[in-house]
């Protein structure tokens, strides 16, 4: 059941109606669902129960500090998957757990492998046979031995936006799969790192099944030949991507998605780590606008709001579609509408064609489906400070981010 139903016309998170929240905190601002979050973690962890799995929340896909202590909050089986130092420093504020977490990128430093490391990460999922090396320089350095997993291209298309696809060998993630014999070889020879797991992630919004099993299938055919090769591994990390709506896709369920990873994983006898991000945050968020103007010209009608670009990007950086919906229900024809944003750049279309009953000034909107990537790729483009952030639970609700102020903008400049 939606997070976000119209109760009597009116759209509502969970039992707290959309315009309070607007009303007392201004726009734009995003909403999310404690539900919501809830129910999809479970959902997912649920399907693959029986089975030992981590879930590991991609904290590139919302990383306010009340979501990811409301994840580290949900059981033993709940850690993350983070991307750089800054994500580490807040996994550990907000009470995660070092210990349930991987870390992924082409470009760790060697400082972030120092502080992960320093922490008690449980694996680093190295991307280059440079990265091995200076991984085990760290390690050497330090003491220890960095556990780590190789992550594998497996030159499958995952058939989703070019921007978002990691999979194919013309990516720069992971090695090459034709090099990873010789690179966990190698690793054997490095007193600095302990080869503990095998890693891939194929891309992003993934709605279709077969890409995801040819991909895996062939990361645990080679987990298999190289635990036969007397590897020590015990973790097979299948990365994240499960899609969800936005409109009409129709991605696999989170238990369609278990039986895919599960019957393509079954000979490897391996803990998976899984690390879904979009899948969980996705449609547990909302971003609230507010109409500034309507403006008809001879080719089309703009409605102008005070959300853009620099608030939800996705749609300006890959032609990603968010629907909009009134908080207000409205009677009326509907007419076709471009709704935009006041960014100063071509590309901030938060809607484009779409009909919509014609706004009047001052209506309130909500784009759906914010949750991810919403937020967390919010910059401040024309000297716009951010949006507040709230999260509802049932009928209470609270602010988990103030909205930035002006003097925010230029905070560590000099004149
Ligand atoms: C971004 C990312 C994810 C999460 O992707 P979703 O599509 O949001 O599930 C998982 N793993 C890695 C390595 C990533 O870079």
């Amino acid at each position: 059941m939606t997070a976000f139903p119209y109760r009597k016309g009116v759209l509502h998170a969970e039992g707290v109606p959309l315009s309070a929240i607007a009303d007392a905190v201004g726009t734009p601002t995003y909403v999310y669902s404690a539900r919501a979050l809830t129910e999809r973690f479970r959902e997912v962890t649920d399907a693959f129960e029986g089975h030992p799995h981590l879930l590991c929340y991609s904290v590139k896909a919302n990383s306010n500090l009340a979501i990811l202590r409301l994840f580290a909050g949900l059981g033993v089986g709940s850690g993350f998957d983070i991307v750089s130092g800054g994500e580490l420093a807040r996994v550990k504020q907000a009470g995660g757990d070092p210990s349930k977490t991987v870390f992924a990128g082409v470009g760790k430093t060697p400082d972030e492998m120092a502080q992960a490391l320093d922490a008690g990460i449980l694996l680093f999922n190295v991307e280059s046979a440079e990265e091995l090396e200076a991984l085990d320089a760290v390690g050497r350095r330090l003491g220890k031995r960095a556990p780590f997993a190789l992550r594998v291209n497996p030159d499958v298309d995952a058939r989703t936006h070019r921007y978002i696809s990691t999979g194919l060998k013309t990516s720069k993630f992971g090695v090459p799969f034709e090099e990873a014999l010789a690179l966990y070889a190698r690793a054997k020879k490095l007193k600095g790192v302990k080869a503990l797991g095998l890693d891939c992630h194929i891309g992003s919004q993934l709605t279709r099944t077969a890409p995801m099993r040819a991909a895996i299938s062939k990361v645990a055919e080679l987990y298999v030949a190289l635990k036969a090769r007397g590897h020590a591994l015990e973790y097979l990390d299948v990365g994240g991507g499960l899609g969800i709506t936005y409109s009409d896709e129709t991605p696999p369920s989170p238990q369609e998605y278990a039986r895919t990873v599960l019957a393509a994983t079954e000979s490897t006898g391996a803990t998976l780590l899984l690390e879904p991000g979009r899948a969980l945050v996705g449609n547990a968020g909302v971003l609230l606008t507010r109409v500034l103007y309507r403006k008809p010209t001879a080719s089309r009608t703009f409605v102008v709001v005070d959300a853009g670009m620099n608030d939800l990007l996705r749609p300006a950086l890959y032609e990603a579609h968010h629907a909009l919906q009134p908080l207000v229900k409205r009677r009326g024809r509907a007419v076709e509408v471009d709704v935009v944003g006041p960014v100063c750049e071509s590309t901030d279309v938060l809607a484009r064609a779409r009909p919509l009953v014609l706004p009047r000034q001052d209506d309130l909107y909500a784009f759906m489906s914010a949750g991810a990537y919403g937020m967390s790729m919010a910059s401040t483009y024309n000297s716009r400070p951010r949006p507040a952030e709230v999260l509802v639970d049932g009928e209470a609700w609270r602010v988990v981010r103030e909205r930035e102020r002006v003097e925010d903008l230029w905070r560590g400049e000099r004149a």
